[in-house]
Order: structure tokens, then sequence, then C-alpha cells
């Protein structure tokens, strides 16, 4: 029998590992009266780097806000939020340092009651690279790999989003539904790929004759929907038809006059449900292509 010569394991101690670690281990203490401090906080990774730990052992809350950013807020109320209910802390903030290269933090710990407050117990680790994986694959789902324009599923959100502020403040909102016209002729006598082209340029064009504030989205094939948040019937139709006429008059590379659209607009109904705004639009552009296209219509 072959003697077994693997050496025994050796005991490696927890301050000898800790600074190697990708991360920190703390020990957060808040005190009743609002008092925060970092009675233990060791690891290694980039978060260290930047805070002065004499401080944070002592005086933690001046710190905690300038090492939160713009995160401070929701950090602060998820700990407010597991001090009250004693749930794990579990959260996540952007470090803005070093300023070059932030560096995203997820927390978790578990809180415990204490003599004079709530004491935590937890874990800080770099989850820089999980966070752009995460935004990478975002974008990869949000957004129209032809035009870059979001697509459905990111417009049909924020419309929910934007339909559910207009009823809370009574403030308008529009949408366009667009289509191109004749876009299967334009294929068959440019090409698909030309067609294609077509398709992003008008996105570009279209994008630059809006607001910030505005979205415009790829539903498929040829059809875009605009929305339009605080903008009135009126006002919608006057920025319909800038797009109508900007894009009836440009050169797609085949000579002016070539590509015109068909827009049917509609303002939502406060609280109405938005497959009816939507069904309004559509209405409104069967409208247009029924009496002759290249022209915005509307249904009030
Ligand atoms: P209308 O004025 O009534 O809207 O006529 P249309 O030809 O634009 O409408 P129709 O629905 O008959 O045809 C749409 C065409 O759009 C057919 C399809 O080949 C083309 N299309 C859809 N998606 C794409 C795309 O990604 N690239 C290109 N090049 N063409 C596309
Ligand atoms: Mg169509
Ligand atoms: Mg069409």
């Amino acid at each position: 029998m072959p003697v077994n010569d693997i050496d025994a394991p050796q005991r490696i101690s927890a301050d000898h590992l800790i600074p190697l670690i990708p991360g920190v281990i703390f020990q957060l203490h808040l005190a009743r009266n609002g008092h925060m401090r970092f009675p233990y906080i060791e690891g290694g990774g980039e978060a260290l780097k930047h805070i002065d730990r004499d401080l944070l052992s002592q005086n933690a809350g001046e710190l905690v806000e300038q090492l939160t950013g713009n995160d401070h807020p929701k950090i602060m109320s998820a700990i407010e939020r597991s001090a009250r209910w004693m749930l794990p802390l579990t959260t996540r903030f952007l470090l803005p340092f070093p300023k070059e290269k932030p560096h995203w933090i997820a927390v978790s710990a578990r809180p415990k009651t204490v003599a004079d407050g709530v004491q935590w117990n937890g874990i800080m680790m770099d989850i820089s690279d999980q966070v752009s994986e995460e935004q990478r694959l975002r974008k990869l789902s949000d957004t129209d790999p032809l035009t870059e324009l979001p697509n459905r599923r990111k417009l049909m959100v924020h419309l929910t989003n934007i339909a559910s502020l207009s009823t809370r403040h009574g403030t308008p909102l529009s949408i366009m539904m667009i289509d191109i016209d004749h876009f299967k002729r334009l294929n068959d006598r440019w090409g698909h790929l030309h067609g294609d082209d077509v398709l992003k340029q008008l996105a570009t064009q279209a994008q630059s004759l809006l607001r910030c504030e505005d979205m415009i989205a790829r539903l498929g094939g040829e059809e875009f929907m605009v929305v339009l948040p605080l903008t009135s019937l009126q006002h919608c139709h006057t920025l319909a038809d800038r797009i109508r006429h900007a894009i009836s008059v440009y050169d797609f590379g085949m000579g002016a006059g070539q590509v015109t659209l068909s827009i049917g607009i509609a303002e939502f109904r406060c609280g109405e449900p938005l497959t009816s705004l939507i069904e309004r639009a559509d209405q409104a552009l069967y409208t247009a292509k029924d009496i002759g296209r290249d022209c915005v219509c509307l249904l009030r």
C-alpha cells in the first residue's frame, strides 16, 4: 500500500485570512439615540482602502453618508426597517470611490437586540462585476438590437409608470403610434438591408426631435411608439406633425421623399387601462392609413 504523504491541513487563523478575502466582515451598532458606529470592521478588497476605521469605530454617521453617496437614504431606510422588524439587512450601494471606478457593494447582516440598541453582524462584498453583468443583460433584454431603441417590453414598463404618475398628479400624457408607409414596397425596391438602414436612421432622426424625457421604442417591424409625459394632445399633434414632415423630406440615401410616416396619437384619460389608450392610438393610425398615409390622425 502506498503511503499517503499529503501533509495534514494547517490551521489557518481568522486574523490571517480576513485581510485576504474580497470583502469585509463587520459589526454595526445603532444606539437608541441614533448614534451609529462600527465596533469591528476588517477585510480585504477595495472598500476599506477608502475609509478611516478609527472614525468608523467611534462615530460612523457622517462617514456612512459619504461612503454611500446617492444611495444613503436607501441604506438608512434599510437599516431602520431591519432594526424595527428584526429582519436581515440585505441591500447594496454604490461606493463612490475611487472616482474613476466606483464600486458596487452588497451588504448582508443579521440584527440582534443589545442593551442600548441594535447590533448587526455581517459582511460586505464587492459585487461590481456581477452588477455590470446584470446591467448588460438588462440592456440586452430591453433593447431592440437593430435600432438600439428600447423595445416593447421596456416601453410598456415605462408607460405603466408614467401613466400612474399622470393619474396621481393629474398631469397630461400622450402617445404616438408611428408606422412607415408602404415599407414592404421599399424593401422590395431597395432591398431588405437598405430597409434595415432606413429603420436605424429613422430611429436616430425621430429621437433627435424628442425631449430627453420622451421615450421612443420600436414595437416590432416598422412600427414605433412614443410616450410623451406632461404633453397634451394638442402639443403631441404639433410634435407628431414635425416628425412626419422631417422624415418626409429626409434623404435616406434614395433621394428625399421616399419614406413617409402615418401617425396615430391619443391622450391618456386619468385612470383608464393602458389597453384602451393604445387602442385609440391604433385606431387613429388606421384612420391615417385609410385617408391616404403621410399624415397624423387623432381620436378624441
Ligand atoms: P402600410 O403603409 O399599410 O403600413 O404598408 P407596409 O408595407 O408598410 O405594411 P406591411 O405590414 O404590409 O409590411 C410591413 C413590412 O415591413 C413587411 C416586412 O418585410 C417589413 N419589415 C418588418 N420588419 C423588418 C425589418 O426588421 N427590416 C426590414 N428591412 N423590413 C422589415
Ligand atoms: Mg405595420
Ligand atoms: Mg407600414
